[in-house]
């Protein structure tokens, strides 16, 4: 059968023929309610309104209470005006092309059980008690910023979280306060955060997601959520109930705002590049193909490695990746936005997302993963490529540096491999790439750095610093991998290593929840999980006992997130001020990196600080230049106050850093 990918969605006269820019959706008031939706290629589009019980929709959607036929409009488009209010009513939309589908509208703001029919909202009736005077908690500069990535499930389902059973595991047990680790005074989830001192998190998806069963919620079931289902609605087993519209998008709007009084913005993980359905997608049964590219042979390509990849060049695929993004900054006051394979979408579509972000408020942050899960038909220069990220100018899109993450502990693909802290070896122009988050600096030999990687980032407000995310080994895990026979003192001091070289580096910093604590992630055979997308909560879980257990390190991460926030120093606003006030020293040995910083020309306190890496097995002595200097970051501690002044020489010891700051 031949495809229509090729033949007619990539022609000229198609896009001038049917690039509609009005609005789509349901588009409600308390007087009527305007349906609205894009359908080129269909002959016939009906409104299937299946009424206000939301109980009802979970196994009578074949049994419809009105079927209403829609009116051809502009530019591909069928409409239906219904007057009255239909708020709460479930609805789909019957689309015959070369077969009858029902889908759900890709526009729906709410959405029944298991996302299975859209439904009408009246969202000024979603809003929780005080949204009106809700506001984003201020960010002065991106790379001000401090990520946490986590889970919502993850975060509270373990019993040691201290939080109520009903909420554990649900948007409302993101924001519970004054939770502990019960007997104790070790404090958990939220309290948590504002202890460790981060200012953002990232929420993995809590789009509606396909692989979770809404509607067995005391069935215990895991997902990552990379499996898109309905972009414009939350994920319902995040909710108290799942089946009533509103409730996940009041309670999801609530915990945005509780972490915002908080002083915790809240960043969305978003997943644009593929659907979790293929040929049975919503979009793909109101415009078949439309949606995806297809390869030579009109078969869909698979860039996302999971079976199709979107189609952001095309005008209506990127409209509505930009509605999408636009809508939940609005609607629900994101903070900003991390884009799951970005390389599968095309540079001027994350530039265009960029430009509309801006007029809603310029300090929402875009990152995103600059790589894909395969080839795809869109041409390399055009993919939103880490390396492409050059192709930005100044604007604020970043790229996670894997650069920085792997060279700290080596790659992600070769498990025995270590890195720098873990006793890889000739990786410190890596560290030094990092240290100055991928922009160009004259002082390092990009000809070291691992691929020959050349600067990609043209600001730091580009890269994202890291070490670990929710792919991958954890950090702990990666550690004790590389080092089977070490004890674990050794296994802590690398930890810390590795988090003083993130925490210090330029860019904006991220970090995977629990890595403070150490985290693991063991499957039941006893085996280190690196792929727990669908793992258990036995794997997934934030065990907090360990935050007993590893307390000092739990205190490290601390105190350098205390430092980083307070010491603009680290987190410098331009490239040229990088290449200006950082100079690597040379200390005559390998695997040290050492630098000086100059905080004043940054108007930091602290004027002048030297940071030392020591990622041998043995301690190194380094000649300090001339004056007074005070130890704030050693093996032991990291933090603001002066551990003990040293000059002339300072010892460090093995696997360990060291931040010097010099007295006034
Ligand atoms: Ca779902």
């Amino acid at each position: 059968m031949q495809k229509k990918g090729k033949s007619i969605f990539c022609k000229k006269e198609f896009h001038e023929k049917y690039s509609y820019s009005g609005k789509l959706g349901a588009n409600y008031t308390n007087e009527n309610t305007m349906f609205t939706v894009w359908a080129p290629t269909a002959e016939k589009v009906e409104l299937v309104l299946y009424g206000t019980n939301p109980y009802r929709n979970e196994r009578a959607l074949s049994v419809p209470e009105q079927v209403i036929l829609m009116k051809k409009g502009p530019n591909g488009v069928w409409e239906t005006d219904l007057n009255g209010d239909w708020d709460g009513t479930f609805y789909n939309y019957k689309v015959t092309t070369d077969t009858v589908q029902e889908a759900v509208d890709p526009y729906a703001k709410a959405v029944g059980v298991n996302g299975m029919v859209g439904m009408v909202v009246n969202l000024n009736s979603t809003n929780p008690n005080g949204w009106e005077l809700d506001k984003r908690p201020k960010l002065d500069a991106p790379t001000d910023a401090i990520i946490y990535e986590m889970h919502v499930r993850d975060f509270s389902i373990a019993k040691n979280s201290g939080v109520e059973r009903e909420k554990s595991g649900k948007f409302t047990g993101v924001w519970q306060s004054n939770t502990k680790i019960p007997g104790t005074n070790i404090t958990t989830c939220l309290e948590h955060l504002k202890e460790l001192g981060v200012t953002m998190v990232h929420l993995l998806p809590v789009f509606d997601y396909d692989s979770v069963d809404e509607s067995k919620p005391d069935t215990p079931q895991f997902n990552w959520g990379y499996d898109p289902q309905n972009y414009n609605a939350p994920e319902g087993s995040y909710s108290s109930n799942p089946y009533d519209g509103k409730t996940r998008i009041k309670e999801m709007k609530q915990m945005i705002m509780e972490l915002h009084k908080a002083g915790i913005q809240v960043i969305m993980d978003v997943v644009f590049n593929h659907t979790a359905k293929t040929e049975d997608s919503n979009f793909n049964k109101i415009v078949p193909d439309y949606y995806y590219r297809q390869d030579k042979n009109g078969n869909f390509s698979d860039a996302s490695a999971c079976g199709n990849e979107t189609a952001s060049e095309r005008y209506m695929v990127r409209r509505f990746i930009i509605d999408s993004v636009a809508y939940w900054a609005e609607e629900y006051h994101i903070d900003g936005f991390r884009f799951d394979l970005m390389a599968v979408h095309d540079i001027e579509t994350m530039k265009a997302i960029r430009h509309r972000l801006d007029t809603i408020d310029p300090k929402i942050l875009i990152y995103g993963e600059g790589w894909n899960g395969g080839s795809s038909p869109l041409p390399k220069y055009r993919q939103a490529l880490k390396v492409n990220t050059v192709q930005y100018g100044g604007l604020q899109i970043a790229a996670f540096s894997d650069d920085i993450r792997d060279g700290v502990k080596g790659s992600v693909f070769k498990l025995e491999k270590p890195g720098f802290i873990n006793g890889g070896k000739n990786w410190e122009e890596n560290i030094k790439f990092g240290i100055v988050a991928s922009i160009a600096h004259e002082e390092i030999d990009y000809a070291k750095v691992y691929k020959k990687m050349k600067p990609w980032a043209n600001e730091p407000y580009q890269t994202i610093t890291y070490a670990s995310a929710h792919d991958n080994l954890t950090l702990w895990d990666k550690i004790q991998i590389t080092n089977p026979n070490e004890e674990e003192n050794v296994w802590i001091a690398m930890n810390k290593l590795c988090a003083a070289i993130i925490f210090t580096s330029q860019g904006i910093v991220f970090m995977q929840a629990g890595e403070e604590l150490a985290r693991t992630k063991v499957k039941e055979d006893g085996t280190l999980d690196e792929n727990s997308y669908a793992s258990p909560d036995s794997v997934n879980q934030i065990d907090w006992e360990r935050k007993i257990k590893y307390k000092e390190l739990y205190e490290y991460y601390k105190g350098l997130i205390q430092m980083r926030k307070t010491h603009k120093m680290f987190h410098m606003n331009t490239a040229q001020q990088i290449r200006s006030n950082i100079h690597f020293i040379e200390t005559g040995y390998s695997n040290v990196v050492a630098y000086s910083l100059n905080g004043q020309a940054v108007q930091d306190l602290w004027r002048e600080a030297i940071i030392i890496f020591n990622s041998n097995r043995k301690s190194i002595s380094i000649p300090l230049p001339e004056g007074s200097w005070n130890v704030v970051v050693d093996k032991e501690k990291a933090g603001i106050d002066s551990l003990r002044k040293a000059n002339q020489l300072i010892e460090i010891p093995a696997i360990s850093a060291c931040v010097l700051i010099k007295d006034d």
